[in-house]
């Protein structure tokens, strides 16, 4: 049944890709074929549905900060990660830097570039590229990744932006560690090449609180996962997260490779890869099959019915 549900979500959300744009401000990103658009639901009870494009590898872009933010919770501890950094929605975009210029003033959230680099600031000097890329690889079942190394010096050349929020966050305090070696650690974490599959591997992880569902491996504390799922379903969508809430109402994490990850509770992870981004950077065709996944599924966190 989820198969069939999930054919036809694709099919019918493939349209809405005329309404978006690959990400041109990464030169790379912007080659993509912005028509791509794939589903995965990978269930606890071991179930796989795949639809459209699910073996197609993209950069993972902003969803490595769910990743960099279990990593930094488990490595550095939840005290250090959250002195610095917000929890709270931004209402900005992903790549703003407007409020980070007040002295005593510190990034909204892990979930935007500025609360990333903070994070990878504290994460980088305790773990390096090559552990975070195995950990992964076993977050996503998918041994498969590796780094992409054309976005990652596409990115790595146009990166004045972050560079300007990083030394920024520096000046402010925030950031206390060697920001170059921070921003090349947040860069190469954002060009690890997956596919829709590794994040329905990733969701499913999350879902069951951390445990690998096959090998029974505990590979994050449930602490660390419920911190990082409320955090992704208050600011995963960045200011578009609100809507996406009450549209959707399932933790998520965009990119904007096109990728979106999607925890639902206890039950299944679900990937989906659309490169074509609205306005705020986030897959349009991606929404629009999750938002059918949630009516039809009932997936949302405050869906009335029987069938949770
Ligand atoms: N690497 C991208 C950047 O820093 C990630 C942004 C995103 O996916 N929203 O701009």
């Amino acid at each position: 049944m989820i198969q069939t549900i999930l054919s036809q979500a694709v099919e019918a959300a493939r349209p809405a890709a005329e309404l978006g744009q690959t990400a041109t401000y990464i030169p790379e990103l912007g080659k993509m074929d912005k028509h791509h658009l794939g589903a995965c639901v990978f269930t606890r009870e071991g179930e796989r549905c795949c639809a459209g494009d699910t073996d197609v590898r993209f950069s993972i872009q902003s969803i490595s900060k769910v990743i960099s933010l279990a990593a930094a919770l488990e490595l550095c501890g939840y005290d250090t990660v959250f002195e610095r950094v917000g929890m709270e929605p931004s209402g900005e975009a992903f790549n703003a830097m407007g409020k980070l210029e007040a002295v005593g003033s510190t990034p909204s959230n892990p979930m935007i570039n500025a609360g990333a680099i903070a994070v990878d600031s504290y994460l980088e000097p305790k773990i390096s590229f090559e552990e975070m890329l195995s950990f992964t690889r076993k977050l996503c079942m998918d041994p498969q990744i590796v780094l992409d190394e054309k976005v990652y010096h596409s990115e790595m050349s146009h990166i004045s932006r972050n560079r300007a929020i990083a030394y920024l966050l520096e000046n402010t305090g925030v950031i206390r560690s060697d920001v170059e070696r921070t921003l090349d650690f947040y860069v190469r974490m954002c060009s690890l090449s997956i596919t829709a599959e590794s994040l329905a591997g990733l969701g499913l992880v999350l879902a069951g609180d951390g445990v690998h569902p096959a090998t029974g491996e505990r590979l994050l504390s449930p602490d660390t996962v419920r911190v990082v799922k409320t955090i992704m379903l208050t600011c995963g969508m960045y200011d578009g997260s609100g809507t996406f809430a009450v549209q959707v109402g399932i933790p998520s994490k965009s990119g904007v490779g096109g990728g979106i990850l999607s925890v639902v509770d206890g039950r299944m992870g679900i990937g989906i890869f659309g490169p074509a981004l609205d306005g705020k950077g986030n897959s349009v065709a991606g929404i629009q099959v999750l938002r059918t996944l949630s009516r039809e599924l009932h997936l949302h966190i405050f869906d009335p019915s029987e069938h949770r």
